[in-house]
């Protein structure tokens, strides 16, 4: 079999989904492939939940992407009559910092310690922590969010391939070449978002991605279940000094049992291969702490725990650029455990990127030649 497209996509998780569905919507003619089922837990993109806000990107390059996603994940669930964006709030409790730098930037409330424990009695901190709302955060739901964009971009064209490996590409001077255990293809263009998988695909760049082993566990609150159900909880998140990172949660959602939390620092390096999938005794250990300490009414059985990847940079931020030995090759990558909320406008940006299009929304900050310049990954 030999068929010719304007873009094929390898790799229909989060990025690779979003960008076969603007590309089709532009017009294109797409072929995404995947190895796996779509959609699949087998990448970075599975759990039924996924954070998203505002108030944290507030001057950081990140700003102006935010605000785009925002606008693409609703126009989204106007096609498509789903619910893939739940507005719940943000709720970030520390004991350290202000906010000081967000007043007259964006919609947001400092809270007390007092007003903390009135408004969310479901956490127990002590005197000295305050609390950070954003009203503009709320959770993605990952599996439906993916099934969305490849059911609209099928509907606008798009030949979408699931358990269909890319085995082998190269780049000639008329097109690129995919090869795959079912057939090969040409494409004037290619976009790779093969997520913790594409660390060969930027090796003769000498630059290096670390692929981390990340647990998500859901428990069933021991106590007052109902004060965790969504629209009683923000999304929220707390420092976790034991392990030198965060701890993060949802609300409980009607499609999965359980109160769903996690540890965000970065886990064991491993190799996407080869990744442990089964659920060690630590893991659990790791959100019973902060259940112990913050959440004590939540802390009953385990419903279930599952294992994720993070693909980490040497400066935790992504890679969306073209390839820079290759021209018909466009890459999304390295999204260090924060991407899926921007992967509506990332996508976005990728599939205008690879039809030559003005994109927008600028992008000066992820590209290539930052990591070329200094690669420091060593964890
Ligand atoms: C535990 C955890 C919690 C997270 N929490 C958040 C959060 O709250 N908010 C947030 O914004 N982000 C969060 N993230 C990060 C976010 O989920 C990821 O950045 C995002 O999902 C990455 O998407 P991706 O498309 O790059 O990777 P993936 O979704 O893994 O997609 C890559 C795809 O490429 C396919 N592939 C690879 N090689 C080939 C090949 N040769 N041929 C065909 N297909 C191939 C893979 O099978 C896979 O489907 C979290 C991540 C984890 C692991």
């Amino acid at each position: 079999m030999s068929s010719h497209y304007d873009v094929i996509v390898v790799g229909l998780g989060a990025m690779g989904s979003a960008t076969c569905y603007h590309l089709a919507g532009r017009g294109a003619k797409v072929l995404g492939l995947e190895r796996f089922d779509l959609p699949h837990a087998q990448g970075s993109s599975h759990g039924y939940s996924r954070h998203t806000k505002t108030a944290v990107y507030v001057d950081t390059p990140y700003e102006p992407f935010i605000g785009r996603s925002f606008e693409l994940w609703r126009l989204l669930e106007g096609e498509t009559g789903q619910q893939i964006l739940v507005t719940t709030g943000y709720l970030r409790m520390a004991d350290t910092g202000t906010w000081d730098h967000l007043r007259g930037k964006v919609r947001h409330e400092v809270l007390t310690a007092d007003e903390l424990a009135y408004r969310y009695p479901q956490f127990t901190l002590t005197s000295d922590y305050h609390g950070l709302y954003d009203p503009n955060g709320g959770l993605l739901r990952p599996e439906l969010a993916i099934a969305s964009h490849l059911i609209q971009a099928s509907r606008s064209g798009a030949e979408i391939h699931g358990r269909e490996a890319v085995t082998g590409w190269k780049e000639t001077a008329q097109s690129v070449e995919v090869e795959t255990g079912r057939g090969r293809y040409s494409a004037d263009q290619v976009v790779f978002c093969s997520g913790s998988w594409t660390a060969p695909l930027i090796a003769d760049l000498g630059i290096s991605m670390t692929v981390t082993r990340q647990p998500l566990a859901w428990v069933w609150p021991a106590r007052n279940a109902a004060s965790f159900d969504v629209g009683a909880l923000p999304i929220w998140q707390i420092p976790a000094p034991e392990y030198d990172g965060e701890y993060y949660g949802f609300p409980m959602m009607p499609d999965h049992p359980g109160f769903k939390l996690a540890l965000h620092r970065y886990g064991e390096a491993s190799d996407p291969d080869n990744l442990d999938r089964s659920a060690r005794p630590e893991d659990e250990e790791e959100v019973r702490v902060c259940l112990r300490r913050y959440i004590p009414d939540a802390d009953g059985p385990l419903t279930a725990l599952r294992i994720c990847m993070y693909t980490r940079t040497a400066d935790d931020h992504p890679v969306l650029d073209r390839h820079p030995n290759y021209a018909r090759v466009t890459v999304g990558c390295g999204f260090s455990g924060t991407g899926f909320k921007f992967s509506s406008v990332f996508g976005e940006w990728l599939a205008e990127t690879a039809l030559g299009q003005q994109t927008t929304i600028e992008n000066d900050t992820f590209r290539f030649e930052r990591l070329l310049e200094s690669d420091h990954t060593d964890d």
